[in-house]
């Protein structure tokens, strides 16, 4: 069982109000209509014990839900921001709900590492016909085995629950948003939402074989589900793009907004 850190809490029957315009973008702050939830819980730990938060907001029973991934290594941080942004600002439209994690390498982040608390490639260590168990040591090092990492793991087990039709899983800094045959359509909103080419994003697993990633992993056992993209943010993108920009242009284009 996963735990539960906050119960849903059942918003307010307000009426929504737009909040003041921020550059343009126009966000909602008041939950709209009955079956308006937020909540939290924790669907996992680091190997060093620390807690992997997952936050909806969203209606009740959901037909269409985003999730984001706001960091999968320590030493990327401004989809964090995104994340938090979207948590906090974000209010999604009836029928539709948002997932955010944060991050799900709390131990890389505290350390500033790519890597979590093992020397373990987060997105190479997704069990996939492309895993590897070489180089160890090294900056993407898959991990001892498939799956081998608690993190990872935790994701799997989430993912496996929510099945999202949508997952943007943030990086950087190779600016750009990953294309792949499925979802095509919701890649070019993305591309056109936050002014970035989409280009092929590959990790170097033999030719014929799934990489290790989760975008790989999600698309090769879940992918009736829905689709999962990686966004390569650049190396120091402005405040206001990962914010504001980011937020709006994600959300949008996963068609919960
Ligand atoms: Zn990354």
């Amino acid at each position: 069982m996963l735990a539960v850190v906050a119960l849903a809490t059942a918003a307010s029957a307000a009426v929504p109000s737009p909040s003041a315009a921020v550059d343009g973008h126009q966000f909602w702050t008041l939950p709209q209509g009955p079956g308006y939830t937020k909540s939290a819980r924790v669907i996992g730990h680091s190997a060093s014990g620390r807690r992997i938060v997952a936050y909806y907001r969203g209606y009740e029973g959901a037909e269409h839900v985003l999730l984001v991934l706001g960091q999968m290594h320590g030493d990327e941080s401004a989809g964090r921001r995104t994340a938090e942004f979207v948590r906090d600002r974000i209010v999604p439209r009836e029928r539709t709900g948002i997932w955010v994690v944060v991050s799900m390498n709390p131990d890389g982040a505290a350390r500033g590492t790519r890597a979590n608390a093992r020397g373990v490639d987060l997105n190479r260590n997704w069990p996939t016909s492309g895993w590897t168990s070489a180089g160890r040591g090294g900056r993407y090092w898959g991990g001892p085995r498939r799956a081998s990492e608690p993190e990872t793991r935790a994701m799997i087990r989430f993912l496996r629950e929510i099945k999202p039709d949508f997952i943007a899983s943030i990086h950087q800094p190779l600016a750009a948003i990953g294309s792949s045959s499925r979802g095509v359509a919701w890649q070019r909103r993305l591309a056109s939402n936050l002014g970035l080419p989409r280009r092929h994003l590959g990790v170097g697993n033999p030719s014929g074989t799934v990489s290790p990633t989760l975008t790989g992993w999600y698309d090769s056992t879940l992918g009736a589900h829905g689709v999962a993209t990686t966004i390569e943010y650049g190396a120091s993108p402005p405040r206001s793009f990962v914010t504001v920009r980011a937020a709006d242009g994600i959300t949008k284009a996963a068609l919960v907004r």
